[in-house]
């Protein structure tokens, strides 16, 4: 693994950071040694995190870590498709009210999980309409899921053309989903999966396709360890702190230099989110 402080003091530059856009730290995984995973990525070089929130309730702990650690974390606020049935019309209000706290940098994540189908479809595709609509409403990017099922998200997308902003993360798909979102103007987000020998080749092969502009970074902890971290942790739980292992991986993809994507990367988040410098 590449050390980002190594590689600035080699070249006597600032020292480089990154800035990771995904990373569910009010998962209870979290809930022993929270404080040392945020110092542990600070070391690191991780800069800022973009904490997400999945439900109400993650939501509002994703903007409590933010008031804690103001200017370094910030929060999303939206409803998982997993938990789609938990924005009825009802809790809708109780959702924009949290959308509009100064922490909140985007809505969601939200979209569309046709893969585990935890939720009734016309039950994700009603949440995914709502928080649409809520983003538009409060004039805040979108932090976008989709799993499986590409046809109807992207399709809600075009209805809604226009009136948001947002990323893709966790993107894993084929070269004709990369090329729609792009179309949309999404930004995608990528994850240690590109760091996976056996699953993650055919996205390595895609990174030169995309806009250094729209090209962001995320752990996604504590899911999806990057595969080729040494020595892999016991607990097999991700964190920000292996953010670099991300970079590195996805630098080497595109033939360039870790110092060029960290800028790029970094510039990019600031810009959908709004985030001030560190
Ligand atoms: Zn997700």
């Amino acid at each position: 693994m590449q050390d980002l402080s190594t590689a600035s003091a080699q070249t006597a530059a600032p020292a480089a950071t990154l800035i990771d856009i995904g990373i569910n730290l009010a998962h209870d995984s979290y809930d022993s040694d929270r404080d040392a995973v945020i110092e542990r990525a600070r070391s690191a070089g991780v800069a800022q995190m973009v904490v997400t929130g999945s439900t109400l309730a993650s939501s509002v702990r994703a903007i409590a870590l933010a008031r804690e650690h103001p200017g370094r974390l910030f929060a999303t606020a939206g409803v998982h498709p997993h938990h789609a049935g938990e924005l009825a019309e009802t809790s809708v209000a109780e959702l924009e009210e949290l959308a509009r706290c100064a922490e909140v940098v985007a809505v969601g994540e939200c979209g569309l999980d046709y893969f585990r189908d935890f939720a009734p479809r016309e039950a994700q595709r009603a949440a995914f309409h709502r928080q649409l609509e809520l983003a538009t409403r409060v004039g805040k990017p979108v932090f976008l899921h989709q799993r499986d099922a590409h046809g109807d998200f992207a399709a809600i997308l075009r209805e809604h053309a226009a009136r948001w902003r947002g990323v893709a993360h966790c993107f894993t798909g084929a070269a004709a989903e990369l090329d729609c979102y792009l179309q949309l103007g999404l930004a995608i987000g990528i994850t240690g999966w590109i760091c996976d020998e056996r699953r993650g080749s055919h996205l390595a092969a895609l990174m030169p396709q995309i806009p250094p502009q729209r090209l962001l970074l995320e752990t996604d902890g504590p899911y999806l360890l990057p595969r080729d971290l040494k020595p892999r942790p016991a607990s097999r739980r991700n964190e920000p702190a292996y953010l670099p292992q991300i970079a590195v991986a996805v630098a080497r993809a595109r033939g360039e230099s870790l110092q060029s994507l960290a800028q790029s990367s970094t510039a990019a988040a600031r810009a959908l989110f709004q985030l001030p410098p560190a």
